[in-house]
């Protein structure tokens, strides 16, 4: 991964758990980016000569000339990722790598978008680069109404209450709970692993969506660490 170096510029949070770090790199300038897209964050604690550390990936929530935004999601569990975006602060370096992935928008009469806090990040970013006349259906599931980051009103909202985000039935069922055109669109299901396999499974077995309309990509998963 060729790094790039940056430092953060502001730190906030929008949403109960959900903290945007907006860092501002020169080498940023002149990168190609498209929304969906993600970088791959140095973690480690205390940066050590020849190591590496781990790495974590965020989701890009927005990106001008030389400055991105991402929103991290405290999910309360032990881990690098989340330790660093409790950690950082204004004035300090961050290395990360070239935006990259191809969790990205596709051709199609409609879109569709289901996943929880950790997919509303790519989501927020699809949606504001969709043109305006392009319909789009959604659903993302979070814990308590607080746990919201701004999104369009096309996106519908579920809430946990307490119930774990993994294999979640409620996202399912409120997925298929949705009024949506006849013909399939596209399906962007991101967050959880199984999750987004159950919601898959809905499209394609319950609706029967081609399973080339269907784009997943799994953000996290209980007991996995650092999947990319
Ligand atoms: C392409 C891609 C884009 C991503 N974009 C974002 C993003 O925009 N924002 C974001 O916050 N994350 C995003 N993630 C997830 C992120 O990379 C990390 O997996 C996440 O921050 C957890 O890292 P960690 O080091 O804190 O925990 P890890 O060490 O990776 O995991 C420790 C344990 O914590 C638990 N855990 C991890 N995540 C969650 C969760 N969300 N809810 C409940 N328990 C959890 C699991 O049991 C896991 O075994 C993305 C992942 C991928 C692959």
């Amino acid at each position: 991964m060729a790094s790039l170096h940056g430092t953060v510029t502001a730190v906030e949070l929008i949403a109960r758990r959900m903290r945007r770090i907006r860092i501002t790199a020169t080498e940023l300038r002149g990168q190609s980016w498209k929304p969906g897209q993600q970088v791959r964050v140095h973690a480690a604690a205390a940066a050590e000569p020849g190591h590496r550390g781990p790495r974590r990936t965020y989701s890009v929530w927005s990106y001008q000339d030389d400055t991105i935004e991402l929103c991290v999601f405290d999910h309360g569990e032990a881990g690098p990722g989340s330790a660093w975006s409790r950690r950082i602060g204004v004035g300090q370096p961050v290395t990360f790598g070239r935006p990259e992935g191809k969790f990205v928008l596709r051709q199609g009469p409609y879109h569709l978008f289901a996943g929880e806090e950790t997919a509303s990040v790519a989501f927020g970013a699809m949606l504001r680069a969709l043109p305006a006349d392009v319909p789009a259906y959604g659903v993302v599931e979070v814990d308590t109404p607080e746990d919201r980051v701004p999104l369009p009103d096309s996106i519908t909202w579920r809430f946990r209450e307490g119930a774990p985000a993994a294999s979640s039935r409620t996202l399912v069922d409120a997925v298929a709970k949705l009024t949506l055109p006849d013909e399939p669109g596209i399906a962007y299901l991101a967050g959880e692993a199984r999750t987004i396999q159950m919601v898959r499974r809905h499209l394609v077995g319950d609706r029967n969506w081609p399973r080339g309309n269907v784009i997943t990509k799994p953000f996290w998963s209980p007991g996995k660490t650092g999947m990319d």
